[in-house]
């Protein structure tokens, strides 16, 4: 056992995950939860019920021996359902090859797992009701509310990370005053969400197609569904807050119902209790947070949404999380206990990687409110299956993303962004799948360079 303690701010997905990963190590590490124990009292798991799982979070928790809970607990998801205003229906593959889909998971299924996973650690410790309320820098201790009784306490330790989200209050504190030019941007888009739900059909089933993410593209916003183990979907509406189509504009029942029946008339009839929830849930707001550096010295340190909340079009937050903890595992491989060198060497090794994911992740929202819809982009997508089914080296940009966690975030970025330029342009020429040459068109995206 090592002597040193490492206390980490936040049980959610990132914190528990990375505990597991510190406690297998031998140190002592402690979690410190804001909320109650989800495991024991019903409470929501917070913002989106279920989240899309793809390869990079899969590795980890194939690393932390989750792997009998993924092929449990998971459903998988091969392609986009493209459900058109005009009620046609397209059916768009994530990849050719077998093993490249996503999954659908439950967000509190999951964190209760991990957290369930790494309390099997006799020197892991996690405290719930504990709200980190500021990192005092000259005494190296981090000070948490109990949120029963209002007291408070200090904590000390080796060293502290923070896996608090992206309202970081260990983050805050490094911004106020405990690093000297620290970098801060938050933007939010000018777009919210609102979760809805598609109940499972009486007597069980899926209303919809189970093996595939829903969207109802419709330029300006979006709706998406994602299959839950239980029958059920989870819809979610991405909208603008202002204009005829707003959510702020949507503020009677009158207009919501028309609403819908113009836009969602197909995915009406199966979201029985939508009225209700769309005045009774929460909207929620779609922050994008860059901030540098992450740690300070070896003392503190940022993963995560706390140091990177991207919007949530890649479906890439929780799984760019998860690959945080590993490639901090693997700097602790190399540098053992000097946390100074670990974090250091981390931030390097991530912050290009998490600044393309978050342009990506932007950028991806119009792919999926309105290209998704365009007959050049569908062409595109179908000579990409196409190159991928009969190339083992071609991967589209979406796959380097979702399915390769041997190609960085900044070179799938990169290299995607050329191979996305050539290739519509090459489809933008023809009308039908028939009329392209497929070997012509791999030829033309062979010789990229990085540089
Ligand atoms: P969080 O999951 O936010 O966990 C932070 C934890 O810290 C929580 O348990 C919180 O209670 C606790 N905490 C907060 N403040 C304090 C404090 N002061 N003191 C102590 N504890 C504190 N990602 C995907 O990969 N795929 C998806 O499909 C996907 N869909 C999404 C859909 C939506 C609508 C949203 C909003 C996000 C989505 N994401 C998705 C992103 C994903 O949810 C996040 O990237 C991921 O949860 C980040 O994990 P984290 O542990 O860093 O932060």
């Amino acid at each position: 056992m090592k002597s040193e303690k490492v206390v980490i701010v936040g049980a959610g997905l990132a914190g528990s995950m990375l505990g597991v990963l510190l406690a297998r190590r031998g140190y002592e590490v402690e979690l410190y939860e804001r909320r109650s124990d989800m495991r024991k009292e019903n409470i929501s798991a917070g913002r989106s019920i279920n989240l899309a799982l793809s390869h990079r979070g899969l590795r980890a928790l194939q690393k932390v021996g989750m792997d009998a809970y993924i092929k449990r607990e998971v459903v998988p998801m091969k392609g986009r359902m493209v459900h058109m205003p005009d009620l046609s229906v397209n059916y768009q593959p994530y990849s050719a090859r077998e093993e490249d889909y996503i999954n659908s998971v439950s967000r509190g299924g999951l964190n209760k797992a991990l957290m369930t996973n790494a309390e099997e650690y006799p020197n892991l410790k996690i405290f719930f009701n504990m709200k980190c309320i500021g990192y005092d820098f000259q005494n190296k201790e981090a000070l948490f509310e109990n949120t029963n009784d209002g007291s408070q306490i200090r904590v000390s330790g080796e060293t502290f990370i923070g896996t608090d989200g992206s309202a970081s209050a260990l983050r805050d504190s490094m911004m106020n005053g405990g690093v000297r030019r620290f970098n801060f941007n938050q933007y939010y888009l000018d777009h919210g969400y609102k979760e809805l739900s598609i109940p499972a059909l009486e007597g069980g089933g899926f209303r919809l197609d189970e093996s595939a993410l829903h969207i109802w593209p419709r330029h300006d916003y979006m709706m998406i569904a994602l299959p839950n183990f239980d029958g059920t979907f989870t819809c979610t509406l991405f909208m603008p807050y202002e204009g005829e189509h707003g959510l702020d504009n949507l503020d009677n029942k009158d207009k919501v119902v028309s609403f819908f029946r113009e836009q969602f008339p197909d995915a009406l009839p199966h979201m029985t209790n939508y009225l209700e929830e769309f005045f009774t849930n929460p909207t929620g707001a779609l922050p994008t947070v860059k901030c540098f550096p992450w740690n300070v010295k070896g003392d503190v340190l940022l993963i995560g949404d706390s140091a990177h909340a991207i919007v949530p079009f890649y479906g890439q937050g929780m799984n760019c999380s998860f690959e945080d903890c590993i490639v901090l595992d693997e700097c602790i491989d190399k540098f053992g206990g000097d946390w100074e060198r670990v974090f250091t060497e981390y931030s390097i090794l991530r912050k290009r990687n998490t600044d393309a994911i978050a342009d990506l992740a932007h950028e991806n929202y119009l792919e999926m409110r309105s290209s998704v819809a365009n007959p050049t982009f569908v062409l595109k997508r179908q000579l990409e299956f196409e190159m991928e089914r009969r190339y083992s080296d071609f991967n589209s940009k979406y796959s380097m993303v979702t399915f390769r966690t041997d190609i960085e975030y900044y070179i799938a970025k990169k290299k995607g962004e050329w191979q996305d330029n050539i290739l519509m342009d090459y489809c933008s020429k023809f009308s039908s799948f028939e009329e392209l040459n497929i070997e012509e068109a791999y030829k033309l995206v062979q010789n990229w360079k990085e540089n």
